[in-house]
């Protein structure tokens, strides 16, 4: 079973597949430091490869110098990337150059000289800022601020979970201009420099992943109109735009790590012998290995053709959330599963497999946690009967 990919992106999908599997996979126990990173000598070794690979900035559109690949190009490098831990899970060490977030493209040009470009030439860096300690998975009961007080908004509140807010040197801050309005009109969309009065960093937490997100709080932080992205109170639309390709990959990072799991999964079945037969002649292993490799199937099938569609301008946010939720919820089952069959050499740190397991667990819940996906899925599901 295979989606069917141009013969373009078949042999892009070859190339990528060549370069995890002769370049990251044999060394990915060794390239980052004991801080999650990426090391500087494989930083700079992936990051030339990656140049010529053609994966540099390829979400950058061509208009800003960069690749502007389409989005199935896109998933065939989160699923191939997804096949290994050469890289880190978030952020992929910035092998696909720096990350820009959607609404910087539509600034005025006098802000994009401020925030657009300096991001693209890697000499500022963004975040982005929409969870608060009682708004996560529910984004709509943000308590954050944006009051307008002459030519400025004053903005008080806290933003937590915020992923490299102490690197930023700016935030793209999600804030309540109307509360009656909530999410349908009243949130707006903010850029906000991190070193304006105000804004302090007052925590941080260690994560099993090894990410090490921030809470910010806001105090009478002073903002000029001007960097207010886009009409009061679209925000919360933007944000959801950012995350609609950030769904997708999280579908094809799932099913890279499941492809690479069941790999694992099945040749170490075939070699390990228990009670005088390898455990691949063994149901209860068969079992897992069978349903991972059905569901596997199942996914891909899913995130291309939602990727395909979204490229012909067809976006459909459930479809978004069904590929999302489906590929990550395989991924750490397909961990899980890979884990169970390798026993207690798959819980060390010699194999790549536990990693799998802490990172795909994660996505079960960052970026939309499963049971808020099935709550928006079951609503349009009912709203056709
Ligand atoms: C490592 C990491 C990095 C992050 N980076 C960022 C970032 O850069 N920027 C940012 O803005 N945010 C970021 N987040 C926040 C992340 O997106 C949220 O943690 C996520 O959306 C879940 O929100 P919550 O933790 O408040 O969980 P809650 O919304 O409180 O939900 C808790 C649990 O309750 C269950 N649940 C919730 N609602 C329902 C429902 N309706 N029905 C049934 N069950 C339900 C789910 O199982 C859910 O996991 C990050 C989080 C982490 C852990």
């Amino acid at each position: 079973m295979e989606y069917p990919l141009s013969e373009e992106h078949q042999i892009f999908r070859e190339t990528m597949k060549r370069f995890v599997d002769e370049e990251m996979i044999p060394f990915e126990m060794e390239t980052c430091g004991a801080d999650g990173e990426l090391k500087p000598e494989w930083k700079e070794k992936y990051h030339a490869r990656a140049k010529e690979l053609g994966i540099w900035k390829m979400e950058v559109p061509e208009e800003f110098d960069g690749v502007g690949a389409d989005l199935i190009s896109l998933c065939i490098v989160w699923e191939q990337l997804g096949r290994t831990i050469a890289v880190p899970t978030r952020g992929l060490g910035g092998i696909m150059g720096p990350q820009v977030r959607a609404p910087l493209y539509e600034l005025n040009e006098e802000m994009k000289k401020l925030y657009l470009y300096p991001v693209l030439n890697g000499e500022k860096k963004a975040c982005f800022a929409q969870s608060e300690p009682d708004a996560g998975g529910d984004p709509s009961r943000m308590r954050t601020t944006a009051v307008l007080d002459g030519d400025e908004y004053v903005i008080n509140g806290t933003k937590q979970w915020i992923t490299d807010a102490g690197n930023a040197d700016f935030a793209q801050l999600l804030a309540v201009t109307d509360k009656e309005k909530g999410s349908r009109g009243g949130i707006s969309m903010f850029l906000v420099d991190m070193n304006s009065p105000g804004v302090s960093i007052t925590g941080q937490f260690d994560t099993m992943m090894g990410d090490k997100p921030y809470q910010i709080h806001f105090d009478n932080v002073r903002v000029p109109i001007e960097k207010r992205i886009g009409e009061e109170g679209q925000g919360f639309a933007l944000g959801q735009r950012f995350l609609a390709n950030g769904r997708l990959k999280h579908g094809s990072r799932g099913v890279g790590t499941a492809q690479r799991c069941l790999d694992m999964m099945c040749e170490y079945a075939k070699q390990r012998e228990t009670f005088g037969e390898p455990l691949a002649n063994r149901q209860a292993v068969q079992w897992m290995i069978t349903d991972t490799y059905v569901e596997l199937q199942a996914a891909r099938l899913m995130v291309y053709n939602v990727a395909d569609r979204a490229a012909e301008g067809n976006v459909d946010r459930t479809d978004g959330f069904i590929q999302k939720m489906y590929a990550d919820e395989l991924g750490f089952k397909a961990a899980d599963r890979c884990l169970q069959v390798h026993g207690g050499i798959g819980l060390t740190t010699d194999l790549p497999i536990e990693n799998f397991w802490r990172q795909s667990r994660s996505f079960r819940i960052t970026e939309g946690p499963t049971e808020i996906m099935k709550m928006v899925i079951a609503r349009n599901v009912l709203r056709e009967y």
